[in-house]
């Protein structure tokens, strides 16, 4: 809209004044049901009233020290993160590109102390790590490298949900990581067979690799584990974290296992903004609330109640070809380009988004009540239903 904004989106024509919950407000007070979180982050909803006392309380303290100095908060949900997941340091920072870029400079140096000059890093097909170089170079997708050449180098791809294709990696002496997602979210919600991520681990262990996993959009609750690894007992050696950590306060966190953690000194890494007061209030209010009220359970819950949902509406209709998900983070596959359902559902009051072209991602948010729960599966089954018999 404005000419002033650089042309890197093609946004569409809404605006949001206020949010409460799972509802989002235009300037004519017209109300939609979130179902996409703002991207998977603001997970506990729209002006939630703890973490919005919270932010505000700090904000009338100490926004801003930088890392020169002790940040008591920083430690404080360092403590949480590593508790909930039995791993052992954190790095924060400010989005999830940064927080893989960190997990990419732990394998790089992992690298280095084992005196391997050409690291090769693990990366999946139709992934998405990112949009700074390093992470874009990681990604698996044509159209994100598209321009930007020459790549990062140091990354050897994969078929995704494809454990013989790692393995066949075993005896390349310059493979140090593997880098995947738990569940594909830009690349069109794509879950993993059973026992995956837990392959990977022995993979990973016994070859020495670091296992690093992208929990940007999976973690904090979204697929009804607080780590989407928890679904297979296992723990990696580097997580990255952001989205859903703040609800919607910029902040990402890169943490590690005790392989891991000591890999990058003082010197090697940093950030200015990284772990500042707000951004870490915000965060410890997130965990305070989600532990408070057990949303991850109930998300465990729901979401497959959701996705029943779906498929008792959809299972049968011509032009479905698969729906899929875990927790609230659910993809409805189409056989055609399907971009338009977008703006249809816009129209009817439901903020949905469409990723690879054919699958309606859905990305709820935890706050959703039953009413607009079935609110949502009613209207959007409708118009599939609709836009498929055209
Ligand atoms: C969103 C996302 C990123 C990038 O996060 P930004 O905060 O946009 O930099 C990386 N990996 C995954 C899996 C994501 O969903």
């Amino acid at each position: 809209m404005s000419e002033h904004l650089m042309n890197t989106y093609a946004r569409l024509p809404v605006s949001f004044k206020k949010g409460d919950g799972a509802i989002l407000q235009d300037a004519d007070g017209n109300r939609y049901i979130d179902a996409i979180s703002g991207i998977a982050v603001c997970s506990l909803g729209h002006a939630h009233p703890t973490i919005s006392e919270a932010i505000c309380k700090q904000s009338q303290k100490l926004l801003h020290t930088s890392n020169l100095y002790e940040i008591k908060k920083q430690k404080k949900l360092a403590d949480e993160l590593i508790q909930l997941s039995g791993m052992d340091r954190v790095f924060f920072c400010n989005s999830g590109a940064e927080a893989n870029e960190t997990a990419i400079k732990i394998a790089r140096k992992y690298a280095n102390q084992k005196q391997i000059e050409k690291p090769q890093i693990i990366v999946m097909e139709n992934s998405f790590h990112g949009r700074t170089m390093a992470t874009l170079s990681a990604t698996g997708n044509d159209k994100v490298h598209e321009g930007f050449a020459p790549l990062v180098q140091g990354f050897l791809r994969v078929p995704f949900d494809n454990i013989e294709a790692i393995e066949a990696h075993s005896s390349n002496r310059d493979v140090v990581a593997v880098l995947v997602e738990p569940v594909q979210g830009e690349g069109g919600v794509h879950v993993p067979q059973n026992g995956y991520m837990k392959t990977i681990r022995e993979l990973c262990d016994r070859n020495d690799w670091l296992m690093m996993v992208d929990e940007i959009q999976t973690g904090i609750g979204r697929t009804g584990k607080w780590f989407a690894h928890q679904h297979e007992g296992i723990t990696p050696d580097v997580m990255s974290l952001a989205k859903a950590l703040g609800n919607g306060v910029p902040i990402g966190a890169c943490v590690t296992g005790k392989k891991a953690s000591n890999i990058l000194v003082p010197g090697n890494h940093g950030t200015t903004f990284g772990g500042n007061p707000l951004a870490c209030a915000a965060g410890l209010a997130v965990i305070k609330t989600m532990k408070a009220n057990n949303w991850v359970d109930f998300i465990a819950k729901k979401g497959d109640q959701l996705l029943n949902s779906f498929k008792d509406e959809l299972s049968n209709t011509k032009g479905i070809v698969d729906i899929r998900g875990k927790g609230y983070m659910i993809g409805i596959q189409l056989d055609r380009p399907c971009g338009e359902l977008v703006a249809k559902a816009l129209d009817k009051g439901l903020l949905i988004n469409v990723t690879r072209g054919d699958t309606v991602r859905l990305l709820p948010t935890f706050v959703m009540s039953s009413e607009q729960t079935e609110t949502l599966v009613n209207e959007l089954t409708g118009l599939i239903k609709e836009f498929l018999e055209d």
